[in-house]
C-alpha cells in the first residue's frame, strides 16, 4: 500500500470532521496531494467504516489505480483543484450545517467580522449550483475560489483548500463558526455592520503577523 501515513491522516481527519459535527454519514470528501497525483476519500462510506486500504490513489489525470474503491463522486473538484492551485496541498468538502443553511440561501458570508479574510478576500462567495459530482459543479467551484481559500456551494456545502491537511480542515472549521455567528446576528432581524476593504486590509495584515507570531510560538515549543 502506498502511502501509507497520508491515507491514515486523511481517515483521520474524516473521522474528526464526523465527530465535531461537520459532516454526517458518508457526507463531504477530502483529497491530499501526493506526488504524481492524489489521495482520496472513496465514494459512499462513512468514516468510521473507512480502512486506510480503501482510500483511493488518482495520477494527475483523475485515474485510479487498478483495483481501488471508487474515487468521491467529487474527485473533479479535487484533481481540478490541486491542478489550478499549486499552492494547496490537500481540499476538504463538508456539509456543515451553518455554512450549508447560508449556501442554500445564496447567501456569502460578508465582512461582518475580520476573520472572514482567513477565506482569503473580503468575503466568503457562494458557487453556483450544480448537480454534485459533476464537471459543472467543479467548474462553479473553482471559480469562486478565486483568490479565495474557501467558498459556500449553493445549496450544497462548503469547501476549502489549504498548504496541509491541517490547514484546511483549520479553515472548514473557521468558515462553519463565522456561518454560525452570521446566521445569528442575522436572527435579530438586522444585517450585522460590514467592515471597509481598508479595515479588512488592515485586520489581514495584523493576522499575517499574528499567525506568524503562534506558528514561531508553536516552533519554540518543540
Ligand atoms: P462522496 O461519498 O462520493 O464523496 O459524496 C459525498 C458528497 O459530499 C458529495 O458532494
Ligand atoms: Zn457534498
Amino acid at each position: 500500500m502506498r502511502h501509507p501515513d497520508a491515507r491514515q491522516t486523511l481517515v483521520a481527519a474524516l473521522g474528526e470532521l464526523a465527530e465535531r459535527g461537520l459532516n454526517v454519514g458518508t457526507s463531504g470528501n477530502i483529497s491530499v496531494r501526493v506526488p504524481g497525483g492524489l489521495l482520496i476519500s472513496p465514494s459512499g462510506i462513512a468514516p468510521e467504516a473507512l480502512r486506510t486500504r480503501e482510500v483511493v490513489e488518482l495520477d494527475e489525470d483523475g485515474e485510479p489505480r487498478k483495483g481501488s474503491h471508487a474515487p468521491s463522486s467529487e474527485w473533479r473538484i479535487h484533481r481540478d483543484l490541486l491542478e489550478a492551485r499549486s499552492e494547496a496541498g490537500a481540499v476538504v468538502h463538508v456539509h456543515s450545517p451553518h455554512a450549508t443553511a447560508l449556501a442554500c440561501l445564496r447567501r456569502p458570508i460578508p465582512p461582518f467580522h475580520y476573520l472572514v479574510g482567513l477565506a482569503g478576500g473580503t468575503d466568503i462567495p457562494v458557487a453556483k449550483y450544480a448537480t454534485f459530482g459533476t464537471q459543472a459543479l467543479s467548474h462553479n467551484v473553482l471559480a469562486a475560489l478565486d483568490q479565495r481559500r474557501a467558498c459556500l456551494m449553493a445549496n450544497h456545502g462548503q469547501i476549502a483548500l489549504g498548504p496541509s491537511l491541517g490547514s484546511a480542515v483549520a479553515l472548514v472549521r473557521e468558515v462553519e463558526n463565522l456561518a454560525r455567528q452570521y446566521l445569528l446576528a442575522l436572527q435579530t432581524g438586522l444585517e450585522p455592520a460590514h467592515l471597509s476593504s481598508e479595515q479588512m486590509a488592515e485586520a489581514n495584515q495584523g493576522m499575517a503577523h499574528y499567525l506568524g507570531q503562534s506558528s514561531s510560538s508553536r516552533e519554540g515549543d518543540r
